[in-house]
């Protein structure tokens, strides 16, 4: 069971738990909300340290759950990249998205490959060299609108 925290006023919990369910076959629970805190925040680049705000989740959530989703709708970075769309620690089971670069038209589908690519770490696989499976890095949204929402063949044997 995956414990999804939003930052308040975001709304796309039926998003995110549809495609977990489709394309990783795991189930979400609407866990509640959390908080950005100034910590993270970076008044420089005018953006959150993923990093940050995933060990701010980590504190807020409970670990009840044995994987937990963030998902945030400011601009997120990680060290010595401008921008992410989403970050996984694997070794505390936490993965965040953000929405902030996903908006328009296909922002359900941008969203539900981000956060099936970032559920996808947390069970341990790695990025895929194939630019249409939904574990290809993601360097641009032009990336991440090739992919697919589900896995490649062999990205699939890994986790059944
Ligand atoms: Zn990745
Ligand atoms: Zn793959």
């Amino acid at each position: 069971m995956i414990g999804v925290y939003q930052q308040k006023g975001i709304q796309f919990f039926d998003v995110i738990k549809e495609a977990l369910r489709k394309h990783l076959n795991l189930d979400s629970l609407h866990a509640g909300f959390f908080a950005l805190t100034s910590n993270s925040y970076n008044p420089i680049k005018q953006q959150y340290d993923a990093s940050t705000v995933i060990r701010d989740l980590t504190d807020q959530s409970s670990s009840k759950f044995n994987l937990r989703l963030g998902v945030v709708e400011v601009d997120i970075y990680a060290h010595g990249m401008n921008f992410i769309f989403g970050m996984a620690e694997p070794l505390k089971r936490v993965a965040l998205v953000s929405t902030y670069r996903l908006a328009g038209d296909k922002i359900t589908e941008r969203l539900s490959k981000e956060v099936v690519h970032e559920i996808g770490h947390l069970l341990g696989l790695e990025h895929c060299s194939n630019p249409s499976c939904v574990m290809h890095f993601s360097n641009t949204l032009n990336d991440t609108d090739y992919k697919n929402v589900g896995l490649c063949n062999n990205c699939r044997i890994y986790i059944e």
